[in-house]
């Protein structure tokens, strides 16, 4: 057979470039796939704005390199969880506006000062504290107003936001954003989606002249009612269906593959792995990849007797796993796999129609989780990166050949 032309034997080499030779596994982000997920959205939302939400270290794609390739797609709104994202965020996008949704800690609104950037304010006390560091500071700078209209987490209640209708009326109220959150954005027939956006458009008009938000990624699949003056995604700019009810209308943008360390033979009758959960029912051929629940392959999707296991690709067919996910290994049935399996091949944890939505079901967890998990140990390697950011790693040299 010319392994260099049978498709399925491409598929089994899928070997690591020779820098990440030393690397479990390679995590690939593809920055492309991410500017076009952001373009879509932000055609989705006009007229309102579309920002881009990055915490979470860009829900685990790369704060920096995502917030480049945004930056560049025409984003100018970032939102991330805390100060230190937003620090990056500025080093990175030199001129955008950010908002850190986890607002002010006390004494720290010089560090807001510092890189210019704006608290979502939630709290009364909190607010006080902003107003009072704004007039010992002499600082200008505004900050986002968040109203709670259901979810009960962050938020002034709808009596506290009425009750700053009479500083609307003042010069410089200090606010540039009003915003809410919805609880339920992600099922489309959800009474609770009508209630919060009725109850945010009547607050929102006290707040005159300030841009108001509702909506996260799957809010802007609900209707135009629910895009207000700015959209605020994140999951589905990485890939994660905002509409589960329905197709994916997103891009991929993950693929993570795990090197396969060894390849052996479990005799029929036979079990794998920690507990003896999985009993070999034929003669099993087992490939055993680098990469288990450390590195956020959840032990859940472990394979089990009598369950359903996540699946996996090795040479182009969906294997699923056999017995428990440990720390750093797991099992991969690859007894039905046609072409050869060979150690130093690598196996497809997502990717190539694995998605992390589906990865989410099987970790009994949601495609945020699985993203936001993804481990340290993979070699990072961006694709279709803007042409300043940093080149990626070592994918100048020529993949090794499959059976080397
Ligand atoms: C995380 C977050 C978002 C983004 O939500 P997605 O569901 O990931 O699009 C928007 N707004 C707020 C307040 C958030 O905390």
């Amino acid at each position: 057979m010319n392994r260099a032309t049978d498709p399925k034997s491409i598929a089994a080499q899928a070997a690591p470039a020779a820098g990440n030779a030393s690397a479990n596994g390679i995590l690939t982000v593809d920055l492309g796939a991410i500017a076009a997920n952001w373009k879509k959205l932000e055609g989705k939302g006009v007229p309102a704005e579309c920002a881009g939400v990055v915490k979470a270290d860009a829900y685990g794609c790369g704060l920096a390199p995502v917030t480049k390739t945004l930056s560049d797609a025409g984003c100018k709104t970032f939102f991330v969880a805390t100060l230190d994202e937003a620090r990056t965020v500025r080093a990175t996008a030199p001129t955008a506006k950010i908002y850190v949704l986890d607002g002010l800690f006390s004494g720290t609104g010089d560090q807001f000062a510092a890189i210019n950037c704006m608290p979502v304010i939630g709290d009364m006390g909190e607010l006080a504290e902003w107003d009072a560091f704004r007039s010992t500071a002499g600082w200008l700078g505004t900050a986002a107003i968040h109203i709670d209209t259901g979810m009960n987490r962050l938020g002034l209640s709808i009596g506290e936001a009425q009750g700053l209708a009479p500083r609307m009326k003042t010069v410089n109220p200090g606010f540039s954003l009003v915003m809410s959150h919805l609880a339920c954005a992600e099922t489309l027939g959800h009474p609770m989606n009508a209630r919060q956006v009725a109850a945010f458009r009547e607050i929102a008009s006290l707040f005159s002249g300030v841009s108001a938000s509702l909506s996260n990624s799957s809010g802007i699949f609900l209707g135009p009612h629910f895009l207000f003056d700015m959209i605020r995604p994140g999951a589905a700019l990485y890939g994660v269906n905002p509409t589960p009810e329905a197709d994916n209308p997103m891009q991929q943008v993950i693929d993570l593959k795990a090197r396969i360390v060894q390849v052996r033979h479990v005799a029929k009758g036979e079990t794998i792995g920690y507990g003896a959960t999985w009993t070999a029912r034929r003669d099993t051929r087992v490939a055993v990849a680098a990469a288990g629940y450390a590195d956020g392959y959840f032990r859940a999707a472990s394979g089990v007797d009598g369950t359903r296991s996540a699946e996996t690709i090795v040479a182009g067919q969906r294997c699923p796993i056999a017995g428990r996910i440990s720390m750093d290994l797991t099992a991969i049935d690859v007894t039905d796999v046609t072409a050869p399996v060979r150690r130093g091949h690598m196996a497809t944890l997502i990717g190539d129609g694995i998605t992390v939505d589906e990865l989410g079901h099987h970790f009994g967890t949601i495609g945020y989780e699985v993203l936001t998990s993804l481990g340290p140990r993979y070699a990072r390697v961006y694709k279709d990166a803007p042409a300043s950011a940093e080149p990626p790693k070592a994918m100048d040299q020529p993949a090794p050949q499959a059976g080397d």
